[in-house]
C-alpha cells in the first residue's frame, strides 16, 4: 500500500510538536494526532536551556519563545530556596540568581536561556509546524497500529464523533507521553530509579504582590509543619503552581484534596490567611525516573516522555523532549529523502539514551539535594548543568570516534572539537559579519577546512554531490574567517585539517591534517555516518 504520509506522530505536546515542526521544515509529509482538543493548558516545563534554544533557532522560533518569556525573563531575580512558607522563614538558599543556579554559559553558546512555560511554547511550535505544511489534528486519537516491512498502518478515531480512519505511513513517532501505549504494546520495558514521590499539583491565580518582593521570581521547596511541597511562578504574574506531596503508602489519596483543602493549603504555603485563590486545575502526578530499554522498534521511534521520564528538578524533561524531536526529525528526514540508510535510525536511540542518562542522573541528584537529603547518598552525584546540557558526548554509527575515552561528557568551556561532541561555539567572520559558528549549523551538513585544506573542501563537495547530500563547505580564509583563531583552537583544526558537522551541530568526523586521497577518505567518512552501503560510497 502506498503511504499517505511519510511520518505519523502520535502525541501533540513538546515531544510530538517539535518532531512535527522539525520534520515539516525538512519537507517531510507529517501527520500529527493529539487526543486532547488543544495544546497543554499546564505551565509544566517552564524553561528552555541554551541547547534547546540552539535547536529552536534552527526551527525558526527561538525569538518567539524568548518573547514569550514575560516576567520570568528577569533571570537576575531568580531564587531557589527551602522555606517554611513563600516569603517566610528561609531554611536554605540554593541560588540567589539564575546565573548562580545554572552557571555561565555565554562562553559556550550565543543562545540565552528562555523561561517560557509549556502552555506558551506549544502553540508556537504548532504554528510553525503548520506553516511548514504539517497536518495537525487535535481531538484525534491513535487506537491501533501495525508495522510491516514497508510501513506502518495507523488506526485513528475522532474523539468528538468516534469516526474512524486508517492512515498508512512510512514511520511512526510515538510521542504519547510517560504512559505510552505504543511503548507498552511493543513490549519495551523501562529501567531506572522508578517512582520517587506523589503530588497533587495545583494551578491557581492570586495576587501575591504583598508576599513576593516586586519582580522576584523563584522556586520554593516548602517544608511546612502541615505539608511538604513546591511553589513556583509561571510566566503570568498572577498565576502560580503549587505541588503538595502525598503518600499512598500511608493511605493518602488525591481525593483527599477537595478544593477547600487546596485553598487552605495555598493560604498556608504563602502565609496569607485572607488570600482567596482561584483554582484553575488540580491533578495528581507521580515523580519518577525511567529510561526505555529500546528507543526504536523497526519503523517506530519513541520520543520525549514516552522514551524517558525524569524528575522535574532541574527542568530538563521538556527540554530533552525537544532535543529528541530534533534528533528524530533530521534522521528520519535524511532516510525519507534517501540521503541516509536506515541504519542512521539506530543512532537515534543510542545517542538520545546517552543524553537521557545524563539528564536523569542530574535531575535525581538535584532531587536528593533539594527534596530528599536522606536519599542523597544513594543518588547519582551532580555533574553540573553546563556539562550535561552542552558537554554531552554521542557514541554511535553516526560519529567516527577518534578515541575510546569512556567519559560521557567534557567541560564545554574547554571544548576539544572531537567527534561526538557538540561543535563548539566560536566567533568568526562570515562575509565580513561577526557570527557564531552555531549559526552555520542546522539545515544540512557542514565541512570546515583549515586555510590549507582546499583539497578537503573539493573532496567534500564532490562526495556530497555524488551521494545527494546537502553540504555547505567553508575553507577558512575565503568567505569564512577566523580572525582570533578561536575556531581553530576550539575545533582542534590543523591548517590542512577538516571537520564535518552534522545538521544537529555535533561533530561527526575530523581529520587533523591532509590525507593522501582526501576524496576517498571523506567519501568513506560521510558514507559511514549516513549508514550508506560501501558500494554507494565507492560509486556515488
Ligand atoms: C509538574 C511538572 C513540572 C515539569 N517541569 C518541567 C520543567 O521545568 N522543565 C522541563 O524541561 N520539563 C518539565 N516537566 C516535564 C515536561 O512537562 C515533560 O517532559 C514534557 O511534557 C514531555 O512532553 P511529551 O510530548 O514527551 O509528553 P506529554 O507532555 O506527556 O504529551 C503526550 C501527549 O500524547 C497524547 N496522547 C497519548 N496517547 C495518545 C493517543 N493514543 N492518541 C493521541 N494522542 C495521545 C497525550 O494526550 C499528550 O498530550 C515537568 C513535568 C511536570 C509534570
Amino acid at each position: 500500500m502506498e503511504p499517505d504520509v511519510d511520518v505519523v506522530v502520535v502525541g501533540g505536546a513538546l515531544g510530538g510538536l517539535s518532531s512535527a515542526m522539525f520534520l515539516a521544515r525538512r519537507g517531510v509529509r507529517v501527520l500529527l494526532v493529539e487526543r486532547h482538543g488543544s495544546t497543554s493548558i499546564y505551565p509544566k516545563a517552564a524553561g528552555q536551556n541554551p541547547r534547546t534554544m540552539e535547536l529552536l533557532r534552527i526551527g525558526g522560533v527561538a525569538d518567539e519563545v524568548m518573547a514569550a518569556t514575560d516576567i520570568r525573563g528577569r533571570q537576575g531575580d531568580f531564587t531557589i530556596k527551602v522555606a517554611e512558607t513563600v516569603g517566610g522563614r528561609t531554611l536554605h538558599t540554593f541560588a540567589e540568581s539564575f546565573e548562580e543556579l545554572v552557571g555561565a554559559t555565554e562562553d559556550c553558546t550565543p543562545m540565552p536561556w528562555a523561561l517560557a512555560s509549556q502552555d506558551r511554547v506549544e502553540p508556537i511550535l504548532l504554528a510553525q509546524a503548520e506553516k511548514h505544511g504539517a497536518d495537525i489534528r487535535f481531538g484525534t486519537e491513535m487506537t491501533d497500529f501495525a508495522q510491516d516491512d514497508d510501513g506502518v498502518t495507523v488506526r485513528l478515531r475522532t474523539v468528538a464523533d468516534g469516526a474512524e480512519t486508517t492512515v498508512r505511513a512510512r514511520y511512526l513517532v510515538a510521542a504519547d507521553g510517560p504512559r505510552s501505549e505504543i511503548r507498552e504494546r511493543l513490549g519495551i520495558p523501562r529501567h531506572g530509579h522508578g517512582s520517587l514521590a506523589h503530588f497533587v499539583g495545583i494551578i491557581f491565580e492570586a495576587d501575591l504582590s504583598a508576599v513576593l518582593p516586586p519582580g522576584s521570581t523563584g522556586w520554593y521547596y516548602l517544608q511546612n509543619p502541615a505539608f511538604t511541597g513546591t511553589f513556583g511562578p509561571t510566566d503570568r504574574p498572577d498565576r502560580h503552581t503549587f505541588y503538595v506531596q502525598y503518600d499512598p503508602a500511608r493511605g493518602e489519596r488525591p481525593e483527599d484534596y477537595p478544593p477547600e483543602r487546596c485553598e487552605e493549603l495555598i493560604r498556608l504555603a504563602v502565609g496569607a490567611p485572607d488570600l482567596r485563590p482561584v483554582l484553575l486545575d488540580v491533578q495528581a502526578w507521580e515523580m519518577a525516573a525511567y529510561i526505555a530499554d529500546r528507543w526504536r522498534d523497526g519503523r517506530i521511534l519513541l520520543v520525549g516522555d514516552a522514551a524517558k521520564v525524569t524528575p522535574p528538578t532541574g527542568g530538563m524533561g521538556g527540554n530533552t523532549a525537544v532535543g529528541d524531536g530534533f534528533d528524530v526529525a533530521w534522521k528520519l528526514a535524511a532516510v525519507v529523502a534517501g540521503e541516509a540508510g536506515e541504519g542512521l535510525l539506530d543512532s537515534y536511540g543510542l545517542e538520545r539514551a546517552q543524553v537521557a542518562r545524563l539528564v536523569v542522573d542530574e535531575s535525581l541528584s538535584i532531587y536528593g539535594e533539594r527534596m530528599a537529603p536522606h536519599l542523597a547518598d544513594s543518588l547519582p552525584r551532580a555533574r553540573g548543568m553546563a556539562e550535561v546540557l552542552m558537554g554531552f558526548r554521542y557514541r554511535s554509527g553516526a560519529v567516527v570516534a577518534e578515541d575510546d575515552d569512556p567519559e560521557p561528557v567534557e567541560d564545554p568551556l574547554r571544548p576539544t572539537g572531537r567527534p561526538g561532541f557538540r561543535a563548539p561555539h566560536a566567533w568568526v567572520e562570515r562575509d565580513g559579519a561577526r557570527v557564531s559558528t552555531i549559526e552555520l549549523y542546522g539545515d544540512g551538513w557542514v565541512l570546515i577546512a583549515g586555510p590549507e585544506g582546499k583539497a578537503w573542501g573539493e573532496a567534500a563537495a564532490g562526495a556530497a554531490r555524488d551521494l545527494g547530500v546537502r553540504l555547505d563547505v567553508h575553507v577558512l580564509g575565503a568567505g569564512l574567517r577566523d580572525p582570533d583563531g578561536e575556531l581553530t583552537r576550539r575545533y582542534g583544526l590543523g591548517p590542512a585539517g577538516a571537520t564535518l558537522v552534522r545538521p544537529d551541530g555535533v561533530v561527526a568526523w575530523r581529520s587533523a591534517g591532509a590525507a593522501p586521497d582526501p576524496g576517498a577518505a571523506f567519501r568513506a567518512a560521510l558514507a559511514t555516518v549516513l549508514s550508506r552501503v560501501p558500494a554507494e560510497a565507492a560509486h556515488g
